[in-house]
């Protein structure tokens, strides 16, 4: 099939979907293709921290400026994505007082707001606190839903008549003198090809993006450094837990909704496909996350994830940590003198909408556009109303409740269905909080399949796809299961095995 485009973006990560938006507000015609779902990459795969630029005032003063400026923006424009919860960066006996003053003479600098508390106040905040600590400085840190993010720019690009393919996966560039002229792309699930035409394109894939670029054969250097996350089955505090030391192993704790996620390691990785969290990671993010808060070497967790992170490589080899978090926007003009070809890769999750609006502010002046950004002055679909976990427990017991963990309505389900361009049982879960609580999946899916059912939508035989989903729960179960998690999986097997002859 052919497609044609002015602009093609590549990656349906934040920022491959933060691009989309800001095009689109600006009246460019643009596609965005995507190998998977939207969030398949590390969008999907993260902490959920709502930085406020702490983690980085020491190391990384400019990603941290960054980060400061996009938490006061997007606390404006996607207030329904996020959680005002603050954080703590919190000093224990063995780390000493050094880098706390040097860590508040930065954040003065940086213009980041940032509080010293005695012992004693920051325990009445969070009583779970290690009671020996020496002091925390309190920081504008958050807990952000990347998933209602992401999909809020697509859905507001789409109203702006941006289009989308997803599970399609770019497979070839065709580079004709100064142009990518031709590029191929692959519909993963039914093997359809496309050929696209299209004057720009956008390589906004992330820890792929040096994968992208060797299809045109072209080149950067990045350093793909996996990190590694553990969900606990409960909410631990109410704010985000920082250690206040130079960026390190198990040193984050992010309040997220019902639960809490431990971060994180950092391994380097040949591989951006093919990783799995290891048990000595289990063991670090553990031991040292529970000298922050003691109640998390009892504590039971239902599920261990990694991401990928995408980092810039620009001078010699090192620590993966001593890497800018901060952004990268290549003009493959300047640099390789191809002329309709801009990569944008690295920075945050928080820093998504300012990567979009340098990285379309650089496509206007190559097109001879004057369009200016409005992504930070218009709100995202969903800002007017934010909803939560307590507006779903006023309807308990009133609407039917596919899962129970999470709350989720089959009201909520019925409606992603509505919209359409679900091609999967995965595609689903993203776009609803199904799985995502205490028994991840276990006790709801199967009722999501008879749905599916109902609707039609169950694409060849219900028990593959059970099957499928299983095996992929059970790569994250698998890392931490023992005491009570052993018996709840009995539980499962039982069910799956019993009823379902799986
Ligand atoms: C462990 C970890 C913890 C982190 N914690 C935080 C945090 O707490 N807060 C924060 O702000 N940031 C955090 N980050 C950073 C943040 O997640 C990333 O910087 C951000 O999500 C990158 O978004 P992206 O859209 O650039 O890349 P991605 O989300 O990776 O998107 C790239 C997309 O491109 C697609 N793609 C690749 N190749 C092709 C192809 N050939 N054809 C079509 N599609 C393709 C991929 O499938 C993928 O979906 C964390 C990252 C990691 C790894």
């Amino acid at each position: 099939m052919k497609l044609q485009t002015e602009v093609l973006v590549i990656g349906g990560g934040a920022t491959g979907a933060g691009i989309l938006r800001d095009l689109s507000l600006r009246g460019i015609p643009s596609l965005l293709i995507e190998k998977g779902d939207f969030l398949s990459g590390a969008s999907g795969r993260n902490h959920g921290l709502f930085h406020s630029g702490g983690r980085y005032v020491v190391s990384d003063p400019e990603a941290a400026r960054e980060c400061i400026v996009e938490n006061r923006i997007l606390r404006k424009i996607a207030p329904h994505c996020i959680e005002e919860t603050d954080g703590l960066f919190v000093s224990l006996p063995e780390d000493g007082l050094d880098f706390r003053n040097r860590f508040i003479q930065a954040c003065e600098e940086a213009a980041l707001p940032a509080l010293l508390l005695l012992r004693e106040e920051a325990l009445s905040l969070e009583p779970g606190l290690n009671p020996d600590l020496l002091s925390a400085v309190k920081v504008p840190d958050g807990a952000i839903d990347p998933f209602e993010l992401v999909l809020a720019n697509a859905k507001d690009a789409e109203v702006y008549g941006a289009g989308y393919l997803l599970h399609a996966e770019i497979t070839s560039l065709v580079v004709d003198g100064d142009r990518v002229k031709t590029v191929l792309a692959k519909d993963l699930l039914h093997g359809e090809e496309y050929l696209i035409e299209a004057s720009y394109l956008i390589n906004a894939t992330g820890a792929w993006a040096d994968q992208l670029l060797k299809l045109a054969g072209l080149h950067i250097a990045m350093a793909l450094s996996k990190g590694s996350m553990l969900i606990t089955n409960q909410r631990l505090t109410h704010r985000v837990i920082n250690r206040c030391r130079p960026p390190s192993d198990g040193d984050i704790v992010v309040p997220n909704h019902t639960v809490s996620i431990l971060g994180t390691t950092s391994v380097r990785l040949e591989d951006a496909e093919n990783f799995e969290v290891t048990p000595r990671e289990v063991s670090l993010l553990i031991q040292e996350t529970s000298k922050m808060i003691p109640a998390i070497e009892e504590t039971r967790f239902i599920r261990a994830y990694a991401g990928i992170r995408p980092l810039f490589q620009s001078g010699e080899k090192g620590d993966d940590r001593a890497i800018s978090r901060g952004f990268v926007l290549i003009d493959h003009e300047k640099r390789d003198g191809i002329k309709n070809l801009i990569t944008i890769t690295g920075g945050k999750l928080v820093t998504y909408r300012l990567m979009a609006e340098k990285t379309s502010d650089l496509l206007c002046r190559k097109m001879g556009v004057d369009v200016s950004c409005t992504t930070h002055l218009k709100p995202l679909p969903g800002a007017e109303k934010p909803s939560g976990l307590k507006d779903r427990l006023k309807t308990l017991g009133k609407v039917e409740t596919l899962c129970d963990c999470e709350l989720v309505r089959r009201e909520e389900v019925e409606e992603a269905l509505r919209e359409g361009k679900l091609k999967n049982l995965q595609d689903i879960l993203h776009r609803t909080r199904l799985a995502k609580g205490t028994c991840q999946g276990g006790f709801c899916v199967y009722r999501l399949l008879g749905m599916l059912n109902e609707w039609e939508l169950a694409e060849g035989d219900s028990n593959k796809i059970l099957k499928g989903f299983l095996e992929e729960r059970w790569k994250g179960i698998r890392p931490v299961l023992w005491e009570s998690t052993v018996k709840e999986e009995e539980l499962m097997e039982g069910i799956y095995k019993g009823i379902f002859n799986l």
